[in-house]
């Protein structure tokens, strides 16, 4: 299967709305690869689909997103934050937002793909990532 760069970063405050993200606060996490999405079902009655996908990162990677979670954790406690997610929260948060995607439409029903990732870790460098996908419609 062939694999796809992907580059991820962690939101550090989500202050503008998915289409406007790049607006964000965002920390440098990793260079992975990711297997093309895979349709694994489809929601007739929400105007949507799931995709699946995997996302691998290479030792070195690894060690460069754990360097920036030590960064982050520093920031997150200067910034008085109450709770601090554990590393693998962290690459789980950030990998999944990375598959978020909105348009920046003003009406309802302009017929674009809203998606929404969410991903697990199931191995030491490798997160399973499942998009849900929904047509403005
Ligand atoms: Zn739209």
């Amino acid at each position: 299967m062939p694999k796809h760069k992907l580059e991820v970063e962690l939101t550090l405050r989500y202050s503008y709305h998915v289409g406007w993200r790049h607006l964000n606060d965002t920390l440098y996490l990793f260079d992975g690869r990711m297997t093309t999405p895979r349709r694994v079902e489809v929601d007739e009655d929400r105007d949507g689909w799931l995709d699946r996908c995997v996302v691998t990162l290479s030792p070195a990677e690894l060690a460069r997103a754990k360097r920036a979670y030590k960064v982050y954790r520093a920031w997150a406690k200067a910034d008085r934050a109450e709770w601090i997610p554990t590393f693998t929260q962290v690459l789980e948060r950030a990998t999944g937002d990375y598959f978020d995607r909105g348009c920046r439409c003003e009406h309802d029903c302009c017929g674009h793909v809203s998606a929404y990732g969410v991903a697990k870790r199931i191995g030491p460098r490798t997160l399973s990532v499942r998009v849900r996908n929904i047509i403005n419609v």
